[in-house]
């Protein structure tokens, strides 16, 4: 390779530095910068609209330019004061691994495309089953988030039914065929949901259970089991979005294994799963390997990059059975062939960042990170609690912390409004940003705590940003 004083006189090494410059300058910002400032879509398309240029311009301040146009609609989302949705920043390894990714351009399709890529990923899933304490023989894959991975997980209990019932759902397609029966917690997340439609199983077709604070009534869904003949497909929760409550997983993985026709445990673990990287949070997702299937996000709690998942599976060759192509230009590889097991054929390699982040932490950063975060979110669940003109919703064992604004007098319908008025408020003074849900039919307001670099300072922030709103607002 090339010295480096080589390398700043080549022809790609400006807008590098450009680049650089420009990312350092908002890591750096990341502390004070607002969160958001909320800009209109009118806003964003006057600051970055205009026709395809007929000629191009030079790379270094083609860069400059997007950022300086673009910069009221980012957001400081990878920084310490986001909570809202389930966000996760990026370590400075995950960061330096995913830069890297892009520039050696690896194609993580094939072993032969990158025989480093698919080594690596490999290894990743075998940390990642370590880190997570699940069985060292799963099957699995980097995906682009959770919904992926719940579309992988979903895909082979897909093809197991299909297997029960006496036809190949992959080969045939679901036309004609018994119907396959899912059953979900009413919590189920909105990404599973929309799995179940794209693998034609049926966004409609799921029988819900309901899951009064969170948690799946285990009873009802063995009564509901009880009335179906074939096969089914259970969908559990390993942190439920709204509050981070956890379904009874050990007592799903018992309906799976006494159902008479079979059934298959599916668990959405995107957040959840990392409570047992912390002994004291563990018992959380007992069970949990147990489970035929499962999915995760890497860019929420493990801090890397967007776009980033896995997907763990306990029979691989459902997988394939799904998932594998047999073109002859793609034959040859000595190898592990990531998309064998995937939707994709080209891949990014997720692996590097991911490679980084958890050789940089070790279990033991990543413990640490889940305890700090589980601890900002008690410390600020029990400020909820003792602030007049505050409810806790439904509090829960993890790091979302749900709540809303009360007042004496003020009717279900108007509170409603106060506490959807409140988080535009919130995201508007930009110091914090928080996002909305509603729970049991009541609007609400919700802080996810799942960045690394989250400290009791920017709680105290959250806490003031929350006061200001609760004695103005309204
Ligand atoms: C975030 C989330 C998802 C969807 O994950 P993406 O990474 O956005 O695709 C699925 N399930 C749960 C429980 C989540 O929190």
């Amino acid at each position: 390779m090339p010295a480096p004083d080589e390398l700043t006189s080549s022809p790609g090494a400006a807008p590098l530095r450009r680049a650089h410059s420009l990312a350092s300058a908002f890591l750096a910002s990341l502390g004070e910068r607002p969160v958001s400032r909320v800009p209109s879509a009118e806003e964003m398309a006057a600051a970055l609209d205009e026709p395809l240029p007929e000629d191009g311009s030079d790379p270094a301040v083609v860069v400059d330019e997007w950022f300086r146009r673009a910069e009221p609609g980012i957001t400081a989302s990878p920084g310490p004061r986001f909570f809202g949705f389930v966000t996760g920043g990026v370590t400075p390894a995950a960061l330096a691994g995913d830069w890297l990714a892009s520039a050696i351009d690896q194609n993580a399709g094939l072993w032969a495309g990158s025989p480093a890529a698919a080594q690596t990923e490999l290894v990743v899933l075998r940390w990642l089953k370590e880190l997570f304490r699940l069985p060292s023989e799963w099957s699995g894959a980097l995906t682009s988030g959770a919904t992926m991975a719940n579309l992988i997980g979903l895909a082979a209990a897909r093809q197991w039914a299909g297997r029960q019932l006496g036809f190949d759902a992959a080969a045939d397609g679901l036309a004609g065929q018994p119907p396959i029966t899912v059953v979900a917690s009413a919590q189920i997340h909105l990404s599973a949901v929309k799995c179940l439609g794209t693998l034609g199983l049926g966004r409609r077709q799921v029988h819900l259970v309901s899951a009064p604070r969170g948690s799946v009534d285990v009873a009802a869904m063995a009564e509901l089991l009880r009335r179906i003949d074939g096969p089914a497909i259970i969908v559990g929760n390993a942190g439920e979005v709204n509050s981070g409550h956890f379904d009874d997983l050990a007592g799903l993985a018992d309906l799976r294994d006494a159902h008479p026709a079979g059934a298959w445990l599916h668990v959405d673990g995107a957040f959840g799963l990392f409570a047992s990287v912390a002994p004291r949070l563990a018992h959380l997702t007992q069970g949990i390997e147990r489970a035929d299937s499962l999915a995760a996000d890497a860019h929420k709690w493990l801090n890397v990059p967007y776009d980033s998942g896995f997907a763990f599976v306990r029979d691989g060759a459902l997988l394939r059975q799904v998932f594998a192509v047999g073109a002859a230009y793609v034959a040859g590889g000595t190898g592990w062939d990531p998309c064998m097991h995937v939707p994709e054929m080209s891949r990014r390699f997720r692996g590097l960042a991911a490679w980084c982040a958890l050789k940089a932490f070790g279990r033991a950063g990543y413990r640490a990170v889940v305890e700090r975060c589980v601890d900002n979110a008690a410390a600020f669940a029990r400020w909820v609690e003792a602030t007049p003109g505050l409810a806790l919703m439904n509090p829960a064992p993890l790091n979302i912390v749900c709540f809303r604004l009360i007042r004496d007098g003020l009717d279900e319908a108007a509170t409603d409004r106060l506490n959807r008025d409140a988080v535009d408020a919130i995201q508007r003074d930009g110091r914090v940003f928080v996002t909305g849900t509603v729970w049991h039919g009541r609007a609400a307001i919700r802080a996810a705590f799942d960045n690394w670099q989250t400290t009791s300072a920017d709680v105290a922030l959250l806490q003031a940003a929350v006061r200001a709103v609760a004695t103005t607002a309204g």
